[in-house]
């Protein structure tokens, strides 16, 4: 078993000191997608706004730029970071990070950011920087900030790619999350952006090589969303779960299970990765190791027993948005989001705790 580790300039530990709270832009957005929901059942160097002003230059022209907008995670392996923050006017919605999987002179991009401008950012830095052509997207969950930069790839020779239930939800919630994007962002980092869907082609358990090794892809059905990709790399260790994994940021629970999202954590923290990217990189041994999965699977686990301590003490469903979480008050859209989580996760959680069917959750250690 190869035990590759990254280089040494590659990511480390992301600076908490960058946090930004956001306005209420960003809840308002998961308000949206969740009406539609309802219906249907590393150091980072670079401030947040030249970060959003990086390599967006239209032209395609090779600037010189103050930092390269992709950094070595693994050989044949590069990251865009997100951003502990919620998404806001202040860093162009990028909050998610993208991967970038070579494949000899062409590549893989992972997630193509929320907009257009990210998207041709992502093209032309892999091309500037690294000599790559994207020739294949993979959409990883059905939320804007990172899918909506599809647009910047309908070239033919790209093969944009979800699995099927990440495309039904595109064509289901796209149109009203794109109206909230643009209304989170403004409508000039948004220019031009338009939904473009996927091939609902790609399929769970479906490997292919690359120049880092082999890949093979996972489904989580209900879990952070109807269904999230994840992607395993056995030859680094390396784990992809853009939407499962967060760190410094309050997970999204809008169109997600929180019974669903904690079995979906127990199963790949038995892959016992080295790295795992979920908003941000994250390396998961060594000297700045983050737990990242068993961050976010705290957090679930001690959502999950803060409602049913409610429910046990016959506190009624108008008095839940009142239960908070402290160890988290820290976390990037606490303030817009715990209550609504709480609220969600009580609505999902009711009906099990009537029939004493709510699974156990142990805190990872
Ligand atoms: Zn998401």
């Amino acid at each position: 078993m190869q035990q590759d580790r990254a280089p040494r300039d590659g990511p480390q530990r992301p600076d908490a000191g960058r946090t930004v709270q956001a306005g209420s832009a960003m809840t308002s957005m998961r308000r949206a997608c969740e009406a539609v929901f309802l219906g249907m059942a590393t150091t980072l160097t670079i401030a947040a706004g030249a970060y959003a002003q990086q390599n967006t230059d239209a032209t395609g022209a090779c600037a010189r730029e103050a930092a390269p907008y992709w950094q070595p995670l693994v050989p044949g392996v590069w990251v865009r970071p997100g951003l502990a923050q919620d998404i806001g006017a202040h860093n162009g919605g990028q909050v998610a990070s993208q991967l970038l999987i070579g494949q000899g002179n062409s590549a893989t991009l992972v997630d193509p950011g929320p907009s257009l401008a990210q998207g041709l950012a992502a093209r032309r830095a892999a091309r500037c920087e690294l000599g790559l052509a994207i020739t294949r997207v993979l959409d990883s969950h059905a939320h804007a900030e990172n899918v909506l930069g599809n647009a910047a790839f309908e070239a033919e020779q790209v093969r944009l790619e979800a699995l099927p239930e990440t495309r039904a939800a595109m064509a289901a919630r796209c149109p009203k999350c794109l109206a909230a994007m643009v209304q989170a962002l403004g409508a000039e980092p948004m220019a031009g952006t338009r939904i473009v869907l996927p091939q609902p082609s790609l399929q769970a358990g479906q490997d292919w090589d690359s120049d880092a090794g082999a890949w093979q892809a996972l489904e989580f059905r209900w879990a952070h969303t109807e269904s999230d990709l994840a992607l395993w790399n056995e030859r680094h260790r390396l784990l992809v779960a853009p939407g499962l994994v967060y760190h410094e940021r309050l997970p999204e629970l809008a169109q997600g299970s929180v019974v669903g999202w904690i079995a979906a954590l127990e199963t790949l923290r038995s892959l016992r990765p080295d790295w795992v990217v979920g908003n941000l990189p994250l390396a998961a041994t060594g000297p700045q190791a983050v737990d990242g999965l068993g961050q976010t699977h705290r957090y679930l686990c001690s959502l999950s027993r803060a409602v049913l301590g409610a429910l046990d003490s016959g506190r009624s469903v108008t008095e839940v948005q009142q239960i908070g979480l402290p160890a988290y008050a820290g976390w990037a859209g606490y303030a817009q989001r715990n209550g609504f989580n709480v609220q969600r996760a009580w609505r999902e959680l009711e009906p099990l705790w009537i029939r004493d069917a709510v699974p156990a959750c142990e805190l990872p250690e």
